[in-house]
């Protein structure tokens, strides 16, 4: 069976064709720069060089139309299944859901609480049931996977009628990625994920960390937005929610540009004005103070983290780094870890410089923690999901 993951933004569209009888990938792709004067789709088949063509593609309808011939060009057909990728599932979605016309509408419900998300993954949805409606379609969010969080670790400190009327609580995000890397890690230790105490770090543009007590998240950093828990690439992360008003009394921002200041220009881009990690280490090396801050910030971040999660949990069996920076920057695992020896968090630093995808076990074997580095495949999981899914609706 052949599942077609997508995951459409505002103005792009990523997608990933795999072949579930062995898991692997037949063709991947991204439509960019939707609506501009001119979009480039690149895409890649198994084992062949990429493809890249500029092309005028107005809106997501046009964009799904040239992806659908790609596919029969590449002669990959017609998938069994259409996996959507969606943000933000609400207190509605705790699984993969078959798309119905009731499913389209809770999520556009959702929409207030994932503006910035919810509503690009939605026109993606309609477009390809408009184009592809007679075969099934699956929207996996990256919000169920933390519906276990009990509602101590879930709930604000704030009336209860913005809860009970407009839904304001902690979700948590990249909950695709959380569960494929802990089912992976419980692979690799060889022990059932239902009996592991462990805590993920997803360390991407965006960033996350997830408590997870027997297989189930607890706890996780990201909250009823993503803007919340961990310093990111772009985004604030913890913050004084009492600084919106200084904002605002101080320069005389408004709701719009305090949105926009806290997502896009903060983070690491705000201490030292570059947001991708690779960048951040060179502006260090050649002695930039900024980039040394930020580098320092960002890792004292995840420590603190750690050692909660580690008092929430009493007792963990792995410490899992994936994501772009928690999968391939040694030097800043290192430096989440350091000290933490006490908690029997070890790192072996030649371990560590070696770790290789798709998993790696960085610390010493007889370690009390293991600490892992293990390669996420968010678009994997949500085909494993979606076909899951799918199964479950044929059988009943
Ligand atoms: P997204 O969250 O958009 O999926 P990724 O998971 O790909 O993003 O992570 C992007 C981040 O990973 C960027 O900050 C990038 O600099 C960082 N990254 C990628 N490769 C390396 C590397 N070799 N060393 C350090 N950081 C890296």
């Amino acid at each position: 069976m052949n599942i077609l993951v997508l995951n459409a933004g505002s103005s792009s569209i990523k997608y990933s064709l795999f072949d579930m009888a062995d898991q692997s990938v037949l063709l991947t792709g991204i439509i960019e720069r939707i609506g501009e004067s001119l979009a480039v789709h690149r895409y890649r088949l198994a084992d062949e060089q990429p493809n890249s063509a500029e092309k005028i593609i107005n809106n997501h309808q046009q964009a799904l139309q040239d992806l659908f011939c790609v596919l029969s060009a590449t002669g990959a057909g017609q998938p069994a299944c259409i996996g959507h990728r969606v943000v933000h599932g609400g207190e509605f979605f705790r699984e993969p859901a078959l798309i119905t016309a009731d499913v389209t509408q809770q999520i556009a419900s959702v929409i207030p609480l994932a503006p910035l998300h919810n509503p690009a993954n939605l026109l993606g949805i309609q477009e390809a049931l408009r184009l592809m409606g007679d075969i099934p379609q699956v929207a996996v969010f990256d919000t169920a996977f933390h519906h276990s969080l009990p509602d101590y670790a879930y709930r604000y400190a704030l009336p209860n009628t913005l809860y009970k009327d407009q839904g304001v609580r902690r979700y948590g995000f990249h909950g695709t990625s959380h569960h494929y890397v802990a089912k992976q890690a419980a692979q690799f230790l060889g022990k059932a994920l239902t009996a592991l105490n462990m805590i993920t770090l997803h360390l991407g543009n965006g960033a996350s960390i997830t408590a997870i007590e027997n297989g189930r998240s607890i706890d996780t950093s990201m909250g009823m937005t993503p803007l919340e828990g961990l310093m990111m690439g772009t985004r604030c992360g913890d913050i004084d929610p009492a600084l919106h008003f200084y904002l605002s009394r101080t320069l005389g921002l408004s709701l719009d540009e305090i949105e926009n200041l806290l997502n896009k220009s903060s983070g690491c881009k705000g201490i030292c004005g570059e947001n991708d990690m690779r960048g951040i280490h060179r502006m260090a090396e050649s002695g930039d103070e900024t980039a040394r801050l930020a580098l320092a910030m960002y890792a004292y971040r995840i420590k603190k983290y750690i050692g909660a999660y580690v008092a929430v949990l009493g007792r963990i069996d792995a410490l899992v780094f994936t994501g772009g920076i928690g999968e391939n920057d040694a030097w800043l695992r290192q430096q989440c870890c350091a000290g933490l020896s006490v908690l029997g968090i070890v790192i072996d630093s030649e371990q560590n410089l070696a770790a290789n995808r798709p998993c790696a076990r960085i610390s010493p074997a007889d370690s009390p923690v293991q600490v892992l580095v293990i390669g996420t495949q968010e678009e994997l999981e949500i085909a494993i999901q979606a076909q899951a899914c799918i199964q479950q609706q044929v059988s009943g």
